[in-house]
């Protein structure tokens, strides 16, 4: 694609990367049949070309965004079915990134809009102010028709159970069991944690039976991504350099062989740091975190993990999270580890499609979201499982509260079948 970026504008770094993305593009539109929002909405500019011409025409002329070009940006989803699918390696991610920040810094939001974004930005990266705000949600419940559309859909997201605080997700150092062949750092998330206990429980039993020494460090904390996708560079890099800071301090001290993630949306980012921070005085701190962060996937991988308890070929669907399928291109090895200790893995139609949770998209975008939600559990469900497994937990709140089949943690699963405890969402099955 032809850009008629200034010399002057090339000198801004953030311009320059545009420059070489869009320049990347050859128009060919092979992206839009596997955008979800092109296939909702049918208006290219609800597809990656449609928003890839808007982007270019707002920074090249380095226009305050208008309310079309701001509508459109937001109803992306940030799920990268447009990367996998795109000839020409177009890194759409960072792109949109750039248009967030830049719409974030020059538009003014109509006051709800505003005031929702602020108050996500202040409450989900907090682990304890979350938890409040989810008591908060489950009182308002009766009298959420009062509530705006918008608020609405936050007080719905709030889970019927909310699970007690872990003495597991404070800053410590698990032991691995036998000989040491690893140390690793976990990165524990912020509303993860909050969400659900027993994934985190899940990755150290696994982790530490095979030889893991697991490091909870201490200052480390939200990686950054949800504040990140709403265009708040400043607070993203706040929460991320805190995190540099924490692991490189590990690195330096007793070393690390990878920080674990097991939330894939956070995985993402992570693995973008050296990216984020490449203009900062952390840049090389940052290269390091990203050169070491892997997917619980990624690490259970190494470990040559056997089935011990009996899981009796259970049927698992398992659905791809964007962020691991799309951002890290982590596709088949998830159910090839489930496979290899002793389920059975079958996978939807329209694998590649976001289930619409998208990080904080689903509050965002609620109407767009909610479709997706209802394809991606018909799909599930049409493969008659009976669990659902991903790697993410932004996915398994949103397919959990439309699904009867009980979802858990692909992480769950493993630990069980090697020796782990079973998934308590999974009681009722025999
Ligand atoms: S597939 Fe890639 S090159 Fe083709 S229009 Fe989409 S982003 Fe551009
Ligand atoms: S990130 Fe997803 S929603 Fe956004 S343009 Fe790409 S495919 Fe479409």
């Amino acid at each position: 694609m032809q850009t008629f970026f200034t010399p002057e504008q090339l000198k801004q770094s953030s311009l320059k990367r545009a420059n070489e993305i869009l320049r990347a593009c050859v128009h060919c539109g092979m992206c839009m049949a596997t955008c979800p929002t092109y296939q909702i909405m049918g208006d290219e500019l609800d597809s990656p070309r449609g928003r890839i011409y808007l982007i270019k025409d707002m920074l090249e002329n380095e226009r305050v965004p208008d309310e079309r070009t701001v509508k459109h940006i937001d109803r992306c989803l940030s799920c990268l079915a447009c990367m996998t699918t795109c000839p020409s390696g177009v890194h759409y991610m960072h792109l949109i990134d750039n248009a967030r920040e830049y719409v974030e810094k020059r538009y003014k939001r109509k006051f709800d809009d505003r005031a929702i974004r602020w108050l996500l930005a202040r409450i989900l990266p907090y682990p304890w102010r979350f938890r409040l705000s989810l008591y908060g949600a489950k009182l308002a419940k009766p009298f959420k028709f009062l509530l705006p559309k918008k608020l609405r859909s936050m007080v719905d997201f709030a889970p019927k159970k909310i699970a007690k605080s872990s003495s597991n997700d404070r800053p410590q150092i698990f032991k691995a069991k036998g000989i040491r062949k690893m140390r690793v750092a976990l990165m524990n998330g912020c509303a993860q944690k909050v969400l659900n206990t027993d994934i985190n429980d899940a990755t150290l039993n696994i982790l530490t039976r095979h030889g893991c020494e697991v490091v909870i460090a201490k200052g480390a904390g939200c990686c950054g991504a949800l504040t990140h996708h709403m265009g708040k560079a400043d607070e993203s890099h706040k929460s991320a350099a805190k995190n540099i800071e924490a692991w490189v301090k590990e690195m330096d001290g007793e070393g690390l062989d990878a920080i674990v993630i097991n939330a894939s949306g956070c995985g993402t980012t992570l693995k973008d740091y050296g990216h984020m921070f490449k203009d900062h005085n952390l840049a090389d701190k940052a290269k390091r975190v990203a050169d070491i962060s892997k997917d619980i996937s990624e690490v259970i991988a190494d470990l040559n993990i056997k089935p011990i308890v009996d899981t009796k070929n259970l049927k698992v669907a398992y659905h791809s999270a964007c962020s691991l399928q799309h951002g890290q291109q982590i596709k088949a090895l998830p159910k090839t580890l489930l496979q290899k200790v002793g389920f059975e893995v079958v996978e939807p139609n329209e694998a590649h499609l976001c289930c619409g949770s998208a990080g904080t998209y689903n509050l965002m975008q609620p109407e767009i979201s909610e479709q997706l939600k209802k394809r991606k559990v018909k799909h599930l469900e049409a493969t008659k499982p009976q669990i659902i497994a991903t790697g993410n937990i932004g996915c398994m709140m949103q397919i959990g509260s439309d699904s009867k089949v009980p979802i858990v943690h692909t992480v769950e699963l493993l630990d069980w079948a090697t020796g782990g405890q079973k998934p308590q969402s999974l009681s009722d099955i025999d």
